[in-house]
């Protein structure tokens, strides 16, 4: 795979970032991809390694990362495009904002830099929507079954796909007004620009897909209509309940959870809504409360929209800094500390800090409390247990709070209490490896079973779930 010397002889070259003065004046994309000549180049550091961990223990959909590099090292792009749609429906959705486990996981990364697989993946797909590869694949036969699918994030959008190319009729149901769930409404543009899923949809479109938004499954159709219409069901609506911060002063005005305020942003960038709904933290002191990836979205935006100072506070330690290209925790997904591109563009972090409550002389909040913990791992249980440092309490002045703790599960929604689905001990949906609920014909898939997790995984759920009810439609 790729050339046996490509290593040794060229240095990983990623993608270039457009430069923060400039891109933190819109909401653009930022990441530039290498020429397509240097592209190929890194294509060429793919090693032959044997057990390619990229593919088998990285990836959760398990793409074909040795070949595709081999492919595009030679110029076979075309190849390279059909290789890599066999195992992905949204490589530019990945190629674009997946963690990549798959380069944590590289065998380079043992010793030195990953191979640029993410890299690979994006200039792949996006070629291959330049040359015209990518077209629409509608079955060669219909089987007369009709599966609705509720949710159009990646789960369900993978599932549905993939259901309707077997030959079903499917309908996806969106609550929202466009599909495309979290990618749409959470993920902010300049991460993911919308005309790139909006590229996709036409895709699915034509292949005979259905899209019905604007109608909420449960409240807008009932459950009998879906049962008396539909040969099965897949629920794929995501892990909707954000984890709140029950302190004194939560109540208080400006405080918003996080993916309240992403979303408003997007609605305005696409025009859905207008520029006065906006939440705006422009020349605002903003702290993102939650150290992930949410937050680091929500910085991001904040500095765009011309916040003068922004914060971020974690309540977990700070992870081990580490500079070297290879991974410390090889083949595993390492926990180091990461500073994105939203860090880059102005943002004081910190960790191990307690909220402890917010407090203002009016309704709009203006200060937040907070103390410092240590985390120590408890003797009985050996689990980590969090305590409050005496005498470290501290305040901070702020005028919006984005609360980016994570997702506790799935919506409890009327839906779900309707069909009588049964919950897991976190409260996701349970289902069996079968992707089959407790409810005979419905599925899930996605964070509505797994919990808050990664789009490659949502997708890859999405595409197992779609293989088990089409057996089961086929019994
Ligand atoms: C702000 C943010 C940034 C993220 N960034 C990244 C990232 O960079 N990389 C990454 O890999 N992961 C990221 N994630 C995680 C990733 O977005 C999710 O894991 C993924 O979107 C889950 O996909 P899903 O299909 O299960 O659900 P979702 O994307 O949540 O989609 C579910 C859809 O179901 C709809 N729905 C719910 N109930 C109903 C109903 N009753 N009727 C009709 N429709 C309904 C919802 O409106 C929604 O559109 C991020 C998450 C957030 C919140």
């Amino acid at each position: 795979m790729g050339k046996p010397t490509g290593f040794f002889e060229y240095a990983r070259k990623s993608f270039t970032y457009r430069p923060v003065k400039e891109r933190i004046k819109d909401f653009r994309e930022f990441v530039i991809c290498q020429p397509v000549e240097e592209t190929q180049t890194q294509g060429s550091r793919c090693m032959d390694c044997g057990i390619p961990f990229c593919h088998s223990t990285g990836c959760p959909v398990f793409n074909l990362i040795p070949e595709w590099n081999d492919l595009v090292y030679h110029g076979k792009w075309e190849e390279a495009y059909y290789r890599l749609e066999l195992t992905n429906n949204l490589p530019e959705i990945t190629g674009r904002i997946c963690p990549a486990p798959c380069e944590t996981s590289c065998t380079l990364s043992i010793n030195t830099a990953p191979v640029t697989i993410k890299q690979i993946e994006l200039a792949i797909i996006e070629k291959a929507f330049e040359e015209g590869w990518v077209v629409p694949r509608p079955p060669k036969q219909e089987t007369g079954k009709r599966v609705a699918v509720i949710g159009s994030g990646p789960a369900g959008l993978a599932a549905a796909q993939e259901l309707r190319r077997t030959g079903h009729a499917v309908t996806v149901f969106e609550q929202s007004s466009k599909a495309g769930g979290i990618l749409r409404y959470g993920i902010p543009d300049f991460k993911l620009e919308k005309h790139i899923i909006d590229r996709r949809l036409s895709q699915m479109a034509a292949e005979g897909i259905q899209f019905e938004t604007n109608v909420s499954v449960g409240d807008d159709v009932s459950v009998k209509y879906l049962k008396q219409k539909y040969d099965a069901i897949l629920l794929a609506q995501g892990a909707g309940e954000p984890r709140d911060l029950p302190v004194p002063g939560r109540g208080l005005e400006g405080i918003y959870y996080a993916m309240d305020y992403l979303t408003v942003n997007n609605m305005v960038l696409a025009g859905e809504l207008q520029d006065t709904d906006l939440i705006s933290a422009k020349d605002k002191t903003v702290l993102v409360i939650g150290g992930g990836d949410t937050g680091a979205d929500c910085v991001g935006t904040a500095n765009r929209q011309g916040a003068k100072k922004v914060f971020q506070y974690e309540i977990l330690p700070k992870p081990l800094e580490w500079k070297e290209p290879f991974n410390p925790e090889w083949p595993a997904w390492p926990n180091i500390l990461r500073t994105g591109s939203s860090h880059e563009e102005g943002c004081t972090r910190d960790w191990s800090i307690n909220t402890k409550q917010f407090s203002s002389q009016g309704i709009r909040v203006q200060k937040g409390y907070f103390n410092r913990v240590e985390w120590k791992k408890d003797a009985s249980t050996g689990r980590f247990k969090m305590n409050e440092i005496e005498g470290s309490d501290f305040s901070l002045d702020v005028d919006i709070v984005l609360l980016a703790m994570g997702f506790l599960h799935v919506k409890h929604s009327r839906l779900l209490q309707d069909l009588g689905i049964e919950f897991d001990e976190r409260g996701n949906i349970k289902t069996s490896t079968g992707y089959d609920t407790n409810v005979p014909g419905v599925f899930a898939a996605g964070d509505s079973s797994t919990g808050a997790s990664l789009i490659v995984r949502a997708i890859w759920h999405g595409r197992q779930a779609s293989k088990n009810i089409d057996t089961f439609l086929k019994q």
